[in-house]
């Protein structure tokens, strides 16, 4: 049955000061609810879980250390996470231990149901983290977001994952960003996509880590996590 828009208003509401929480909580505070299946009754483990895990992955990377990703995958495909944050956390970590063979493989496995549309954006945060030089498969990755059916915020969260790939003068990466994150837009996405092009453009040594974030992710009390005004959502500055 389809929730009636006020009970499901209602429901959003309640979730808040559970999301301001999270945002506040200490990494084993996150993986204690993990793993004792703590989800709040309004929203619960499909949606929970993922949340969790993307929540450790954006806000938390450098402080899941092997031990704590060793809790994490012992969770993975048991009751306590969804399909999907089994996914994300079995990317995730092989992401943190510099897996790039075994997550191009998980990109190619096309009869692997668990490779949905969210998941092939969780490869591509991936792949950034590894800083994969695999042109085969980023050629793959610029091809798509070429492609008309894909949606905006998905093509804009493509360009930042390329130009932090740096495939620069090897691909047609800027041209198509320029092409396909278009003027008619905010002014922040603009901003967003002349700092992919700059980024593409420049000597990868000219940039260093943005110590404002964490790889481009700030808190939010409602939302995973939100771009750094800073770097906008890059992790890396200039100088
Ligand atoms: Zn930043």
């Amino acid at each position: 049955m389809t929730p009636q828009p006020a009970a499901l208003a209602a429901k959003l509401t309640a979730r808040i000061p559970t999301l301001k929480q999270w945002s506040e909580a200490k990494p084993d505070e996150l993986l204690h609810i993990l793993e004792t299946q703590a989800y709040p009754l309004q929203t619960g483990k499909d949606g929970d879980s993922v949340y969790l895990v993307d929540h450790l992955w954006a806000l938390h990377r450098d402080e899941l250390t092997p031990a704590r990703q060793s809790r994490l995958r012992a969770l993975v495909d048991t009751d306590n996470l969804s399909p999907a944050a089994s996914f994300n956390v079995n990317a995730y970590c092989l992401a943190l231990q510099g897996e790039s063979t075994q997550l191009v493989q998980l990109w190619r496995s096309e009869f692997d149901a668990r490779v949905t549309f969210a998941g092939l954006f969780v490869l591509m945060e991936c792949f950034r983290h590894v800083k994969l030089q695999d042109l085969t498969v980023i050629n793959e990755m610029i091809d798509m977001i070429d492609q008309p059916t894909w949606l905006f915020w998905g093509r804009l969260k493509a360009a930042v994952t390329f130009a932090c790939l740096r495939p620069g003068q090897q691909t047609n990466a800027a041209e198509v960003i320029r092409k396909v994150v278009h003027n008619n837009t905010t002014p922040e996405i603009i901003a967003t996509r002349e700092r992919a092009l700059q980024q593409l453009a420049t000597d990868p040594a000219l940039w260093s880590r943005c110590e404002y974030c964490c790889y481009g992710n700030v808190h939010s009390n409602s939302i995973i996590a939100t771009p750094c005004p800073v770097c906008l959502g890059f992790g890396t500055i200039l100088g």
